[in-house]
């Protein structure tokens, strides 16, 4: 904590020995400077933010099991409740309207009698795919935000308790990498609040080490079409992809003994299918002409 203070408002630890580098102060303080910076980010944790459950499987799983591979440990974040009425709706229905022949449950029939106004069955059963997906990828810590999805409605207040929570677990964690939805790309409210938050703290220089995965390209674009713009593309190893598409099926398993009811696969079957089939992910650095705030109609 001490060389925090020293740090300064607003200007982190990494970012003054940065400066202190680029100085023309001696080489001897600027490789000191450097080794201990390489020391200090070999041991700091990739952390991974999870705008809903099912946003780790799709786009960010590759990247995770890259990070651990690389020796680095991996924390998982979960940010919202992902509270979601419709599909307690979906599971209440009885004959599966919704995914016919495709629906896991037996005889493709499932009416769980859930509450459809807030209901915290959902959450409950979206969290325990969470935990099922979190486990096959091997993550060293799960942390769960657990902040209920405000997005679609005070926008800013939602970003405001992001920005908060992460500024908490990068002084917890120092040099700490965060890895974030790309939300200017996936067009959802919750993902851009995500990114808000993130581009807010690095801009003003909280954070410094921040990449954005673009996790709806699986759904919104072509395969052809969707590195398009990425800043690099991670071509996902085939040992990778086995555990991706292990932690992609949680969301598609269907064990009431466990509280797993298909939950990620009634709600974007589409993502999670594409992502299954596509061995890569999408990687951007944040835009010099990043807008903050909600996209209108999303
Ligand atoms: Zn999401
Ligand atoms: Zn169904």
């Amino acid at each position: 904590m001490g060389f925090e203070v020293a740090a300064g408002p607003g200007l982190s630890r990494r970012r003054i020995l940065t400066a202190g580098a680029v100085a023309a102060t001696g080489m001897a303080l600027a490789l000191e400077g450097g080794g201990r910076q390489a020391r200090a980010a070999s041991k700091a944790p990739a952390i991974f933010y999870s705008p809903h459950q099912d946003d780790e499987a799709i786009g960010l799983a590759g990247s995770i099991l890259e990070h651990k591979a690389a020796g680095r440990p991996v924390y998982l974040v979960l940010v919202s409740r992902g509270e979601n009425d419709k599909l307690a709706e979906i599971m209440n229905m009885g004959d599966c309207k919704w995914l016919g022949e495709k629906c896991s449950a037996p005889k493709h029939y499932h009416k769980l009698g859930w509450a459809e106004k807030k209901s915290q069955e959902v959450v409950a059963a979206r969290k325990a795919e969470f935990r099922a997906s979190a486990k096959a990828l091997g993550v060293d810590k799960v942390i769960d935000f657990d902040l209920p999805d405000d997005a679609f409605g005070d926008y800013d207040g939602f970003v405001k308790k992001i920005v908060k929570k992460v500024r908490e677990l990068d002084k917890k964690y120092p040099g700490a990498s965060h890895k974030f939805s790309a939300g200017w790309l996936d067009l959802t409210a919750t993902h851009k609040a995500c990114s808000d938050a993130a581009a807010q703290l690095f801009n003003d220089r909280e954070i410094t080490d921040v990449r954005f995965h673009h996790i709806y390209a699986y759904q919104q674009r072509a395969e052809a079409d969707r590195a398009k713009g990425a800043s690099y593309v991670l071509n996902i190893p085939p040992k990778h992809m086995e555990i991706k598409r292990k932690a992609i099926l949680a969301y598609n398993t269907w064990d009431p003994s466990r509280n797993l009811y298909s939950l990620g696969y009634h709600s974007v079957s589409e993502w999670l299918e594409n992502a299954y089939a596509d061995p890569r992910e999408f990687v951007y650095t944040l835009p010099d002409d990043y807008v903050f705030g909600r996209i209108p109609g999303h």
